[in-house]
């Protein structure tokens, strides 16, 4: 299973996102971060997902590469549905420079606050990190990362 450790993100972006869950914490907004580093393997079989024909490979055999890394077992119905469009190495999850994480609410998951991740991403904003809940092509509102630190590391 990916890891859920601050601790984990490359130096530079452990600086800005324990600086942006301060600064979110101060706001009144409380969150449960639940991906920073995730291995190459573990993105190969979430871009399986969605992508059985594609990959050759039955829901069993997905399951069971899942059930290696700590993953829970896919329905039929979950499995059809595309999680990511990043395969290995090209998800900032990869580089230690991303942050997965849903907004708490009464202590529990708020999946649909909209409103609450939007003031997460201005928070975001400030501190040169990008929310890819403002992305074109596949919004993914618990995604957060450090693209300035990542395109460093690119050598760009
Ligand atoms: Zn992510």
């Amino acid at each position: 299973m990916a890891s859920r450790k601050i601790e984990d993100l490359h130096p530079e972006s452990r600086k800005k996102f324990t600086e942006f869950l301060k600064k979110a914490k101060s706001e009144g907004i409380d969150v449960l971060v639940y991906c920073t580093y995730r291995s190459e393997e573990e993105q190969q079989v979430l871009y399986m997902q969605g992508r059985l024909e594609k990959f050759g490979i039955t829901l069993e055999e997905l399951n069971e590469k899942r059930k290696k890394l700590g993953l829970w077992t896919l329905s039929p119905s979950e499995a059809k549905r595309v999680v990511t469009n990043a395969k290995p190495w090209q998800s900032a999850h990869q580089y230690s420079v991303a942050v997965d994480l849903v907004p708490l609410q009464g202590g529990k998951p708020a999946w649909n606050a909209t409103e609450t991740y939007r003031k997460l991403g201005e928070i975001a904003k400030k501190l040169e990190l990008e929310w890819a809940g403002e992305w074109k092509r596949f919004r993914e509102m618990p995604h957060f990362q450090d693209s300035a630190t990542w395109k460093k590391m690119r050598g760009r």
